[in-house]
């Protein structure tokens, strides 16, 4: 772990330091809080990206599947009409 260096001073950090011994700057291991931040700020807004690119294209799936539905059912609405037109039936 030696070998690390402070960006400002210049002094050697020990290992496992929050602060600069030299000029008692932060040190951070790894990841910054705002780089984690940065980080997931993009992975919201890819998944909410692809989540309005995947209902643009449902929506107009689901209104022409629900109109076509519709079509059908009065299609096969009038087919059954016009198919007992010339009946005379009772029912109870
Ligand atoms: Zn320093």
């Amino acid at each position: 772990m030696s070998g690390h260096h402070c960006h400002r001073c210049g002094s050697s950090l020990h290992p496992g330091a929050m602060k600069c011994s030299g000029c008692m700057a932060g040190v951070v291991y790894g990841a910054t809080g705002a780089e984690k931040n940065h980080a997931a700020k993009v992975g919201a807004a890819l998944m909410l990206a692809s989540w309005c690119y995947l209902v643009s294209f449902s929506i107009p799936a689901i209104v022409t599947g629900v109109a076509a539905t519709l079509a059908a059912a009065g299609l096969f609405r009038l087919a059954a009409t016009r198919a007992r037109a010339g009946y005379v039936r009772t029912f109870y």
